[in-house]
């Protein structure tokens, strides 16, 4: 009974095993059920008996040869696979970042925003009321009686007779006024509603509101507020002028103008070739809004004025159609 040279191969398959499972087939090849290594054990027995324990003490020896190199390269084996794979887990964090899609202010709001910090840096405080609103607080209070032809003016939804759609910011005036005692300083903003849809017109919008209630107040107080209000928004050499007007709220009443910002006063298609841009309405407050809230009309005097913000969102951004507003395409809203 020979050992055949052949045997002694596993020690180079160990050595050449470049994985674990190439590692484990080396192992079945030897002692497996019917490995080499194992298969002398089974021989061991047709081994005369004066050299059994020689050949016996060459197999314990073959054995233990071969699982010391095979637990050295068994470890080997481990730390290079867990090599790898770190490797190929490896985060680089010098790698640019994916780009991230933050949000914007829609153009409306931003505008809404610079109008309230500017008057809010004139002295005014913010203001809210609902925008469901009564019949009283959005006409009658405000000298709009049924069957006054103002009504007309303004579209409106109605929830039922005396429930109402705000059509327009003034009754938060009227709210105001009633909690509170002269003096009052305030700017609301908001979201108005109107049954009205077209190029010009979209059935909700925004206006803001301006009341200012004193004992002294005059009408050069209001073409003061409104004349800085005008300049910090559009530029301090923007022309102003104000033109008589009727509401039923205020008396007297003026519409206010300003150069056309588009044309620069020469006279194009947004301004119909005038020169000039209808920007916002005022007036001093009628005594009978004061009356209506209990306030001594020959004691209180005050102004009030109202602008739409989707118009002067328009102007300051040269954009020629309200309905771009509200159909929210990113590629028109990306630009502000
Ligand atoms: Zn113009």
């Amino acid at each position: 009974m020979e050992i055949s040279k052949e045997i002694y191969e596993y020690k180079k398959e160990i050595v050449d095993a470049e994985n674990l499972e190439q590692l484990y087939q080396v192992w079945v090849k030897y002692l497996g059920k019917k490995g080499l290594i194992s298969l002398l054990n089974k021989e061991l027995k047709n081994v005369p008996e004066e050299k059994r324990s020689e050949f016996g003490r060459i197999i314990v020896g073959l054995r233990e040869d071969f699982e010391k190199l095979y637990q050295e390269r068994e470890i080997e084996l481990k730390k290079a696979e867990i090599n790898d794979k770190i490797e190929k887990e490896r985060i680089d964090v010098t790698l640019p970042a994916f780009p991230l899609n933050y949000g914007g202010l829609h153009p409306i709001t931003q505008v809404y925003f610079e109008i309230v910090d500017i008057f809010k840096s004139m002295g005014y405080e913010l203001a809210t009321g609902p925008e469901i609103e009564l019949d009283f607080y959005n006409f009658e209070a405000l000298n709009i009686p049924k069957e006054h032809p103002a009504r007309d003016m303004q579209d409106t939804f109605y929830i039922d007779d005396e429930v109402l759609l705000r059509t327009h910011t003034s009754p938060v005036q009227i709210r105001t006024m009633e909690m509170k005692e002269p003096p009052i300083k305030i700017i609301a903003p908001g979201k108005v509603y109107r049954c009205d849809s077209d190029v010009t017109h979209t059935p909700m919008f925004h206006q803001v509101e301006g009341l200012l209630i004193d004992t002294d107040t005059t009408f050069g107080d209001l073409k003061g507020a409104l004349i800085t209000f005008i300049h910090r928004l559009f530029g301090k050499d923007i022309p102003v002028r104000f033109r008589p007007s009727f509401f039923p709220f205020t008396e007297p009443s003026a519409e206010v103008d300003m150069g056309c910002v588009i044309c620069g006063g020469k006279g194009c298609r947004v301004c119909k070739g005038t020169g000039w841009l209808e920007i916002l309405g005022s007036g001093m407050v009628h005594p009978k809004v004061l009356e209506s809230v209990g306030y001594d009309s020959e004691k209180y005097r005050g102004f009030a004025f109202g602008m739409g913000i989707e118009r002067i969102t328009m102007l300051k951004f040269g954009i020629d159609d309200l309905r771009l507003f509200f159909d929210n395409n990113i590629k028109f809203l990306r630009q502000f």
